[in-house]
């Protein structure tokens, strides 16, 4: 395999990498060989006086270690003396007499960005696509071939840390602002900028680098020891806050920071590969590399087998109910998928609203640095609304957001299919109400689909894609396609009531409004969650989903599944009392300017409860994932996912569930199906039927069978 092709242009030897058969550049043992070897030719060569490492992709400068190969590796030991190679390479790097130029453009991650920190000089270009970074904590794992310590070494620790702790990426401009690099020009000029800067090198040395511009704060804390210390405690402290102790990467790689920064390179560069080696055989990496490889396939699934249907472009979207979720999914449109979107309501005065809540989130975006003003003018151009079908016979894709009503879903596909082409597709963002019931009295039942977004739309990750029977290969193809380039990872479900992220949330919601009910303190509710590992407890989630639309959601399922998805009363005294959650500044917990302040007392009074700890923490978690845990096996049982790996994906994107946990299928796997049908049957004997597990996770139990493969 030849990876690297080097001209040597008048003494300067450019190098550049396109690995061969990729997408991406990645680095792997091969790679590491050949470049190792590449350098020691380029060292000897006497006709070479300086190098610039350059990438041979469009986009992409080096996507970081090829993770597939990176598996295979299974003993800590080896995974321990991989780390150790890739920092033996860039000793290499760092070492040569030969100044070397890393010239940027796109995607510099992990490895990538650790091999460009070696080089003598670093300049990357300013376009969208470039960004540099170190994201392995999203992986369970640290950088581990030297970026744990030349990143603070040449920006400070507490920027690096900023970086490394998050698994971060920051685009060219800000990279240069950082220090991390030496100069950010644009595309057209960075193979010209790169040999100016190889002469320069070669006829002055290595640049002395200017102070770093970390402001006076940050050079007080950052330049002294005791500074540094307190730099190390907050990131710690910031860490545990977070990650609520489940991730020991971040830990792990503040460690490796600390020793490299306090105690000398040495030291630094052997706990960050010995660190390297614990964390990617421990079982939370296993997970998160499990978790990526599993949303890379879901990418290339398209919800029907390949070949079947190709996806139609979505240029022009209706969006029908300039409500809350129709304004969300119109800016996003406008903003992620650039696409012309008219918005159909029955006032002007709900249409205005609506347009000003999209044009709030390309507003987001511009306060965020993700646009710029003239990006927000020419997005927000593509934004229209209308109180009739004007305009409706050009479009390709319409999705309804009106009231959830089945009347008014069915009133509103009949005027649509009246006012579009016969290619228009129509789907509806209904929460609970089954797609095949709206569909049916449509006179194109194959264009008709469900897309459930959820709530506030821009930022939820996840949208679940319902097909009827009767809804084309083409369709849900087009759905599909569409989803991604909204930024969404999509998953195909069955149409089932709740579908599949509101029918495994339900019980669980049910369950805390159960435990409030009986005493538990809301705080110890949601305590319980967040420390298992949830980002919100269930009470909390109640609140922002808005306890209206709970109840409604709650009725529904209650009406489709009988005694054991009974709702609890508490949430309907609730509304009574005009508590709705967060929008109204009242639920659960009080709210201050949409801040959460602490949990309302005044609520116990109100049930007439007089709260107590009458559960233990052990009982309160096994209540709530259980529960969770038994709707998930017995709707995955039902066909409502198609593979656990689309169901445990749409609970942690859907739902938050600890990604470190694999998700619900996975959790099954793990703690083993019959101990979760013994834990169910206890805690059914104690709690009620609700919680007698599911027939066909009994049979599985007994067949010793598993959702997924060993
Ligand atoms: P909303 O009340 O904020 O908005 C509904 C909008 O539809 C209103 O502006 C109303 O004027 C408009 N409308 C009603 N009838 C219409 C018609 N015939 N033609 C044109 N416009 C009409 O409601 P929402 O919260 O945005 O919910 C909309 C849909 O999205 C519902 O089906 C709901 O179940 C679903 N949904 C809501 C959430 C959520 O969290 N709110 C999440 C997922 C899905």
């Amino acid at each position: 395999m030849t990876a690297f092709t080097t001209e040597n242009e008048s003494g300067i030897a450019i190098i550049t990498f396109d690995l061969e058969g990729e997408p991406v550049n990645k680095l792997t043992a091969a790679v590491r060989d050949e470049f190792t070897a590449l350098l020691a030719r380029l060292r000897a060569d006497t006709s070479v006086r300086a190098i610039i490492f350059q990438s041979g992709k469009p986009d992409n400068f080096i996507a970081g270690a090829d993770i597939e190969e990176f598996t295979q590796l299974t003993t800590q030991a080896e995974l321990e003396s991989m780390s150790r190679a890739g920092q033996e390479m860039l000793f290499a790097v760092a070492d040569s007499p030969k100044p070397i130029v890393a010239a940027i453009h796109g995607a510099c991650l992990g490895g990538g960005l650790e091999l460009a920190l070696a080089c003598q000089y670093r300049i990357c270009t300013d376009h969208p696509k470039t960004s540099l970074g170190l994201p392995e904590v999203q992986l369970g794992l640290i950088p581990g071939a030297g970026g744990c310590q030349r990143l603070p070494k040449l920006i400070g620790a507490s920027p690096a840390l900023d970086i490394i702790l998050a698994g971060k990426s920051v685009p060219g401009v800000k990279a240069y602002k950082l220090g991390i690099v030496d100069e950010c020009v644009p595309p057209s000029i960075l193979s010209r900028t790169a040999t100016a800067a190889a002469e320069r090198l070669v006829a002055k040395g290595a640049p002395q680098r200017p102070a770093r511009p970390l402001g006076f704060k940050g050079a007080l804390l950052d330049r002294n020891p005791l500074g540094r210390r307190l730099i190390y405690r907050t990131a710690r402290a910031a860490v545990l806050k977070k990650t609520g102790g489940h991730y020991p990467a971040p830990l792990a790689a503040l460690e490796a920071v600390e020793a490299g920064l306090e105690r000398g390179g040495r030291e630094g560069y052997a706990v960050e590969h010995r660190k390297f080696g614990e964390l990617a055989v421990g079982e939370v990496s296993r997970r998160l590399v499990q978790l990526f490889f599993a949303t890379n396939a879901l990418k290339k699934d398209d919800g029907v087998p390949p070949g079947t249907a190709t996806a139609h472009p979505v240029r022009r979207l209706g969006v029908i109910g300039s409500g809350f979720m129709g304004s969300g999914i119109a800016g996003t449109a406008v903003s992620t998928a650039e696409v012309e979107v008219r918005m159909r309501d029955t006032e002007w005065p709900r249409i205005g609203k609506g347009l000003r809540a999209s044009m709030s989130i390309l507003e987001g975006q511009l306060l965020r640095k993700k646009i710029t003003r003239y990006q927000l003018e020419r997005l927000s151009a593509l934004l229209s609304g209308t109180t009739d079908y004007s305009g409706f016979d050009r479009i390709d894709l319409v999705i309804e957001a009106v009231f959830e009503d089945l009347a008014v879903k069915r009133a509103v596909l009949r005027e649509v299919e009246g006012a579009t082409s016969p290619e228009t597709i129509f789907a509806t963002n209904t929460s609970t109400i089954p797609i095949s019931q709206i569909a049916e009295p449509a006179m194109r039942p194959e264009k008709v689909i469900g897309m459930h977004f959820f709530s506030p739309v821009e930022k939820m990750p996840l949208l679940e894609i319902i097909p009827t029977a009767r809804t084309s290969a083409e369709t849900i193809v087009t759905a599909v396609h569409f989803g991604r380039k909204l930024g969404k990872t999509v998953i195909v479900v069955r149409d089932f009531p709740g579908f599949w992220v509101n029918r495994i949330l339900t019980p669980y919601l049910n369950e805390a409004g159960r435990l409030f009910a009986e005493g538990t303190p809301i705080e110890v509710i949601d305590r319980v969650m967040t420390r298992f590992g949830f980002p919100v407890g269930p009470i909390a989630l109640i609140d922002e989903v808005g306890l209206d639309v709970a109840s409604k959601a709650g009725k529904v399922m209650h009406e489709a599944f009988g005694e054991r998805l009974l709702p609890s009363d508490v949430i309907a005294k609730m509304l009574a009392d005009g508590r709705t959650g967060r929008k109204s500044g009242k639920g659960f917990y009080h709210y201050l300017d949409g801040h959460k302040t602490g949990a309302d007392e005044r609520v116990y009074d109100l049930l007439g409860i007089r709260p107590q700890d009458t559960h233990s923490p052990e009982t309160i978690e096994q209540r709530l994932v259980y529960s969770m845990l038994n709707e998930a096996a017995m709707a995955a049982m039902e066909g409502v996912i198609r593979t656990p790996r689309d169901g445990d994906i749409g609970a942690i994107f859907g739902i938050g569930f600890p990604p470190f946990r694999g998700g619900p299928l996975r959790m099954i796997d793990d703690v083993g199906a019959t101990k979760v049908v013994t834990i169910l049957r206890e805690l059914a004997t104690q709690f009620g039927d609700r919680f007698a597990p599911a027939p066909r996770l009994v049979e599985k139990a007994e067949r010793n069978e598993r959702f997924y493969p060993r």
